[in-house]
């Protein structure tokens, strides 16, 4: 048995209950083969099983008190993956599904993704099972402060900056850092996803989303191809998935959909983004809001689909953009995709096709941009916060934007160079899992045992 599959066979053993920690590791495994065959310096160091075993792995209790005055208790979690090649960094998700296998293969997948920006950030994740559906401002508010509480001795703006992802966004970051500050007494940047006055960056709030689009056009780029005036499904209607509408807009493209847990909205005369901000950040509510204001679109809910595919990967279109969350792709739906003519598939939420629906996508040879690589523009811009927060300095959103989509393009680059490398020019997910890699597993050579 090679050594990559001797690995991944004793963590399979290991870790039965958390399918989606193994299905993040099978998938950069399979891509690393040709690289262990031609450098044998990395099994030599071992440095397959070191590297999916996290640096550190906190799980805490998180007790707080809702508006009717009941206590309520959740799991709490930060997952120190590694750090390299900078400071962990990665973000919090809140929602009910997450459990430790769920924040390992986020944590995972962060390693990677943070190395492939060129910046030097290392690989964590956090969150808790906590649901924000429902819950009134100050429930938020006290969870935030309560979550902080326990979190707050594990991190520094030099030790682990933790930031935004699903059920967590601008405001919970300033309920959050509100706490760690009047903990630490120390105005620190130790979050990221921060608002404009106390030390946020321009850009931070589109730059998933729009590095998405600026990944999406390099792979058509390559075919010489563009997304103007084409029809473009986007899943999801969080943070990803209102830039990456707003920026396919700007560049004169069509995006159709916007999906949330109860439905998915299809608009043939294009997404009226005006609309959808108002409802997903102002108010709140749930695309259904939508559909009765705007009359020409139409509301499916969930209840309606059908129980092997997601209509919505079943509309035509040119590009798919996913950025709702994990596995919101499977066979079939890929297999929909590609007979409706779909030529580019560009990720926004973290591993949002199934392993046998990414290999479809790859044996089609259409456009295929894996997470860890098109998503890559948030953390991104993170790691631009960062550098603003320690200078104390903000730049414009033109210089943020200008930085961001050279990001984008690097990461492109050298995930197409890599891939090349290895005798598989379209094989994105080769190409960014190994130049990943690389980066990451060489300093851990370097810092020793
Ligand atoms: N949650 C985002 C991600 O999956 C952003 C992380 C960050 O900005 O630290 O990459």
């Amino acid at each position: 048995m090679s050594y990559v599959n001797e690995v991944l066979a004793r963590l399979q053993k290991k870790f039965p209950h958390q399918p989606e920690f193994l299905q993040a590791v099978t998938e950069v495994f399979e891509s690393l083969e040709p690289l262990f065959k031609k450098e044998k310096k990395y099994q030599k160091y071992n440095i397959l099983s070191r590297i999916v075993i996290p640096e550190r792995q906190v799980n805490f209790r998180v007790t707080w008190i809702n508006d009717k005055g009941e206590i309520q208790v959740n799991q709490g979690y930060r997952i120190q993956y590694n750090s390299a090649i900078g400071p962990y960094k990665g973000g919090l998700r809140f929602h009910p599904s997450v459990s430790e296998g769920t924040i390992k293969f986020l944590g995972f997948e962060q390693i990677f993704k943070n190395s492939l920006t060129g910046l030097a950030m290392g690989g964590g994740k956090g969150g808790s099972d906590f649901d924000p559906k429902g819950k009134t401002e100050t429930e938020i508010m006290h969870f935030c402060q309560a979550f902080m509480t326990e979190l707050s001795r594990h991190i520094g703006a030099r030790t682990d900056v933790p930031a935004g992802d699903i059920g967590v966004g601008g405001r919970e970051i300033g309920y959050l850092f509100g706490q760690y500050k009047k903990l630490q007494n120390s105005f620190d940047g130790v979050l990221t996803g921060k608002a404009l006055g106390w030390g946020g960056s321009l850009v931070r709030p589109e730059a998933t989303g729009y590095g998405n689009v600026y990944f999406a056009e390099e792979m058509l780029k390559e075919k010489k191809e563009s997304l103007e005036g084409k029809i473009c499904l986007v899943s999801g209607s969080g943070n990803v998935a209102i830039y990456t509408v707003e920026k396919l807009q700007q560049l004169g493209a069509k995006p159709v959909t916007v999906s949330d847990s109860r439905g998915y909205i299809y608009d043939s005369e294009g997404i009226d983004l005006v609309l959808l901000k108002d409802i997903k950040e102002v108010r709140r509510e749930s695309l259904v809001e939508y559909a009765k204001e705007r009359k020409n679109a139409k509301y499916t809910p969930v209840s309606e689909y059908p129980n092997d595919h997601n209509p919505l990967w079943n509309t035509p279109c040119f590009a798919a953009f996913p950025s709702a969350t994990q596995n919101e792709i499977n066979l079939k739906d890929a297999e929909n995709l590609l007979k409706n003519g779909c030529k580019c598939v560009s990720e926004g939420a973290n591993m949002p096709s199934s392993l046998d629906a990414a290999h479809k996508f790859l044996n089609a040879k259409i456009c295929y941009g894996p997470a860890k690589a098109a998503n890559a523009g948030g953390v991104a811009t993170s790691g631009l916060e960062m550098s603003q927060n320690a200078a104390m300095i903000s730049w414009t959103f033109e210089e943020v934007d200008k930085k961001l989509h050279g990001i984008m393009k690097h990461i492109y680059a050298i995930s197409k160079e890599t891939a090349k490398e290895f005798g598989e020019a379209d094989n994105l997910v080769l190409g960014s899992n190994i130049a990943g890699f690389r980066k990451v597993a060489d300093a851990m050579i370097e810092q020793g045992i």
